[in-house]
């Protein structure tokens, strides 16, 4: 389960009434069986259930992060798209994600909507044994999010003969640690000629993702999976 740090204290975990009726109904465990529990900052801890809070047994190293941070910008698909994006790139180790506004999905979430993707993360972080749940941003317009320091930033365009992404990181050369992978995705209409001057103009290079035009939805998880596929060894 996914704990906030304000729930351990010297040892102990209060669980909230939610986390005690999962552990007790869903999972059905009973007082001295044992649990994981999760910060999503990095820490895990293997926990027993003693009567309804847990008692932290040891800390758990878990190593199962990107060797690089990535943050995903990508453009608001419509419908309930990006829950399946929020939950699939955080199953693949995205850091960040960014939800954009662009210029063909002015589509601002309300802020129940936020929660939910926040809640979908650490959902699929836990699933996946993440050690750290992804940040979703707020939704900001394409235009005000395009200032990225000390990284490497891609805008993928589903035309054009563009170098694919794939190779582009394969060129890419060792990464730092403070480095980032920055990936923006366009909406269904795709990415208007001034967006992409834009980001052209803030140091993004337009990529390609292969031959095939991809949904909205899946080009965030081709993107991640060719980064994986880089760097991950
Ligand atoms: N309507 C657009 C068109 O016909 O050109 C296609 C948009 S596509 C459905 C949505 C977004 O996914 C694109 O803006 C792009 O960022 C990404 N995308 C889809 N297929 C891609 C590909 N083969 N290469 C690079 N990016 C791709």
């Amino acid at each position: 389960i996914a704990i906030a740090p304000s729930q351990l204290q010297a040892g102990e975990i209060s669980l909230t009434k939610e986390q005690q009726h999962y552990l007790a109904r869903v999972l059905r465990l009973r007082e001295g069986d044992r649990f994981i529990a999760m910060d999503g900052k990095g820490k895990w801890w293997l926990t027993q259930l003693v009567g309804e809070q847990g008692q932290v047994l040891e800390a758990l190293v878990v190593e199962t992060e990107l060797p690089v941070s990535i943050t995903l910008m990508v453009a608001l698909p419509k419908g309930s798209g990006f829950d399946e994006v929020v939950r699939c790139c955080t199953e693949l180790g995205v850091t960040t994600i960014a939800p954009i506004l662009s210029d063909r999905t002015l589509l601002q979430p309300s802020p129940q909507k936020l929660e939910r993707w926040r809640r979908i993360a650490a959902e699929a972080a836990e699933q996946s044994e993440r050690a750290f749940i992804p940040t979703i941003l707020e939704a900001v317009a394409f235009s005000s999010s395009l200032s990225f320091a000390n990284s490497h930033r891609y805008i993928c365009e589903a035309r054009g003969n563009l170098p694919h992404l794939k190779n582009c990181l394969q060129h890419q050369g060792q990464m730092t640690n403070d480095q980032e992978l920055v990936i923006a995705i366009g909406p269904e209409g795709g990415w208007t000629q001034q967006e992409i001057e834009s980001a052209i103009a803030a140091g993004f290079q337009p990529v390609s993702l292969g031959r095939r035009i991809l949904r909205a939805v899946t080009a965030p998880v081709v993107a991640l999976s060719l980064v994986s596929a880089a760097f991950e060894v």
